[in-house]
């Protein structure tokens, strides 16, 4: 951060000043959200939380997430087809994850039927932070990859300029040039259209699971529906094509459906995968996107096997992963060892989805002494901490009064694919999301 930016930080009236004017652009450009008080009501809207200043992140790293992205598209799609390796990788944490067990079973049946869908849909978001060696050296180190439910494509292509009405405001124009344009959702919904091309009928809908409001638009017809609604309405015909409220259905989007508490039975997501409707993501992908598969993929050679003709590939992909490590026993018995001496090098991850379910520093210890010496231990991966370095910034939340904050900042970036039989007819980068916490908001990246 330079030193005028870091004056303007320190500047409080020109803060409070910036504030009032940073709330209105929000408005302005349309960076809403619903109110939590008014969950449900269409006529009260407020500001989605936002820093109130753009973080700085270093181009190289930047680009360097962009440029793989369309490796990871593609790494995603090669792991959901290759039934040997999934099922061996998740064969020690279906024993005892109860929910990635229904997941696999519902992916089993499905395999057992030869039928897949030939159209693939994959819409995902790679999270990074920027790891600060204590070595001296800034590193970009993947958080986890989204197969399911990534979200925020819509807002993040409102923030850029309201940011860059906001730095201009701070008498910093300059800076506002490093606030680059960002439309993920135009990406992600130029994918979508193309998996319905494929689908080929005009007449199919596209249909949004979701029990918020999200919305995508475009000259597509679609329609938003909850499981249970599938549940009680949804059908096949002797095609296997899938009907929910009498209308055909293209394309599947799973806006949830990640956590066990989305689901009262497994019926309508094994209805949904056992129709022609292109899913997004299908059950191989969703399953591709568990924590314990990235844990082995980080395993050496095991990138190798899935591009055996790619070492540049397998080296840019590689060069994002952090320390990852099993807990299967006898193998993971190690990894006790090594994360019950330095918790505080390390997180501790279940197969949960959405947030807030990691465990840090002693809840580590109270956590694996309870269970070194059971097969529960088999439902968590052991990764080794991204240590970013705290950047100072002011969240704006509705509701909370503005004060100067210690921030860590996370990095997404959209990847679309779409897959017809063997020929990947579409892969692309689509856009970022920079998030920055202490509780998360939007933000944008600041090319420095
Ligand atoms: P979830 O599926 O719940 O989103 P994540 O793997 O994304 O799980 O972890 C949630 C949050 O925990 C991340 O957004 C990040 O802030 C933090 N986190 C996760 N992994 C690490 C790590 N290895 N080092 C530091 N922080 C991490
Ligand atoms: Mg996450």
């Amino acid at each position: 951060m330079s030193v005028k930016q870091e004056d303007v930080l320190k500047d409080e009236n020109l803060i409070t000043y910036i504030e009032e004017i940073a709330k209105d652009t929000a408005l302005l450009h349309g960076v809403l959200m619903r109110t939590k008080e008014t969950p449900n009501s269409p006529e009260v809207v407020s500001y989605a939380p936002f820093t109130l200043f753009p973080t700085p992140v270093p181009t190289a790293l930047f680009h360097q997430a962009l440029a793989v992205q369309t490796h990871f598209n593609r790494l995603v799609d090669r792991v959901s087809q290759n039934p040997a390796f999934l099922e061996e990788t998740l064969a020690s944490t279906i024993k005892v994850d109860n929910f990635t067990a229904r997941l696999f079973n519902i992916y089993k049946q499905v395999q057992q039927e030869h039928r897949p869908q030939s159209i693939v849909l994959g819409l995902n978001r790679s999270d990074y932070m920027l790891d600060h060696s204590p070595y001296g050296g800034t590193s970009l180190k993947q958080i986890e990859i989204n197969t399911i439910a990534a979200n925020f494509g819509g807002l993040a292509s409102r923030t850029p300029d309201v940011h860059r009405h906001i730095l201009k405001v701070a008498n910093l124009p300059e800076e506002s040039n490093n606030v680059l344009d960002n439309n993920p959702a135009a990406g992600l919904a130029r994918g979508l259209a193309k998996a319905w091309e494929l689908y080929g009928s005009e007449r199919a809908v596209v249909m949004f699971l979701v029990e918020d409001n999200e919305l995508w638009k475009r000259n597509i017809p679609v329609i938003r529906r909850q499981l249970e609604d599938v549940c009680r309405t949804g059908s096949l015909d002797e095609s296997r094509r899938l009907f929910v409220d009498g209308r055909e259905i293209a394309i599947v989007y799973f806006r949830n459906g990640y956590m066990p508490q989305n689901y009262t039975s497994d019926k309508a997501r094994l209805m949904m995968e056992r129709s022609l409707a292109v899913k997004c993501p299908d059950i191989s992908t969703h399953l591709s996107g568990t924590k314990k598969v990235q844990q082995e993929l980080a395993r050496r050679g095991v990138l190798e096997r899935f591009f055996p003709d790619e070492p540049e590939t397998v080296a840019q992909i590689r060069a994002t992963f952090a320390g990852l490590y099993t807990l299967d026993m006898g193998e993971g018995d190690k990894t006790v060892a090594v994360a019950l001496a330095n918790p505080d090098q390390y997180v501790l991850k279940s197969q949960k989805e959405g947030g807030g379910n990691n465990i840090y520093d002693s809840e580590i210890c109270e956590v694996l002494e309870n269970l070194k010496n059971s097969t529960e231990r088999m439902a968590y991966i052991l990764m080794d901490k991204i240590q970013p370095v705290p950047v100072q910034n002011y969240l704006l939340r509705p509701g909370a009064t503005l004060k100067l904050n210690s921030c860590l900042s996370e990095l997404g970036v959209f990847g679309a694919y779409v897959r017809k039989g063997k020929d990947m007819v579409f892969n692309e980068c689509v856009g970022h999301l920079l998030r920055t916490k202490r509780v998360a908001v939007l933000d944008n990246p600041l090319l420095v």
